[in-house]
């Protein structure tokens, strides 16, 4: 694809609503101010690719999951408190580890014009979106989380646990946002909604495996709750599962790829 496809007027609009939504973002604390920078860059950048499309599934996915993200926040913020690494404002590392495995298909997509990794980018945002509409909404559930793997029950909100209201979530939201991009054309119709769809809900599954495996794990050693912090209770808690340097971002940033890759290969 030739710099002659770059459509102009949507990159312009595109970094006027960059600039909008970070206005937002900074207002409500979604992120912190380096990954609002980071957020406009990639949304820029995602159109500068895609055209609307980038814009549109971008935007639409970021304010969804703020949306998402107010629905029980009281009753998340308790549940969370204790086990999350990083909770509340997302942070640059966050915001890359989501953003930029999408941005990386639909790079791949501009330079080549291999209809594939526009269906790989699709799905990887559609993971992403998936994923944390699954975390939000699944640690709201009444029900037991049950590990992926063992099937037993697990404390809500820790990674690999999944609940039915996590899992239609990410169900819902993986169609969401391949739906979102049927509009575009870019060669994307009905058979590459299903493929992205699939290999979106795939991803999402590959990040609970993960989740369960082997994410970082910890139990601490002052209230002996099992967590995601590398310290709590203001002393260092102790790795029961999983590998230290494996944690939340990392297996969301993996996943994503997984995603994509999955899609590619199967739109090839
Ligand atoms: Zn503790």
């Amino acid at each position: 694809m030739p710099y002659e496809d770059i459509d102009v007027i949507a990159v312009a609009v595109a970094a006027g609503v960059a600039v909008a939504v970070a206005a937002l973002s900074l207002f409500k604390k979604l992120l912190t101010p380096a990954a609002t920078a980071v957020a406009a860059v990639i949304l820029v950048a995602a159109t500068v690719f895609t055209g609307y499309a980038g814009l549109a599934l971008y935007a639409g996915a970021f304010l969804m999951s703020g949306i998402l993200s107010f629905v029980g926040r009281k009753t998340r913020a308790e549940r969370e408190a204790g086990i999350h690494k990083r909770t509340g404002t997302r942070g640059v590392v966050q915001v890359i580890c989501n953003g930029l495995p999408a941005l990386i298909f639909s790079a791949v997509w501009f330079s080549t014009g291999i209809s594939s990794f526009y269906t790989a980018f699709v799905a990887s945002l559609a993971a992403g979106f998936a994923d944390s509409a699954a975390s939000d909404m699944g640690i709201l559930s009444r029900c037991t989380a049950r590990s992926i793997l063992t099937f037993r029950p697990v404390k809500r909100g820790l990674s690999g646990g999944v609940t039915p209201l996590g899992t239609l979530s990410a169900f819902l939201g993986a169609i969401f946002v391949a739906a979102v991009a049927l509009p575009f054309g870019n060669g994307y119709g009905i058979v590459s909604f299903a493929v992205a769809f699939a290999a979106a809900f795939a991803g999402t599954l590959a990040d609970s495996v993960l989740g369960a495996s082997l994410q970082a794990l910890y139990r601490c050693n002052e209230c002996g709750e099992l967590t995601e912090k590398e310290i709590h209770c203001g002393s260092p808690a102790t790795l029961v599962r999983g590998a230290r340097f494996m944690d939340n971002d990392l297996v969301n940033l993996i996943s994503l790829l997984f995603a994509g890759a999955f899609a590619a290969a199967i739109a090839l």
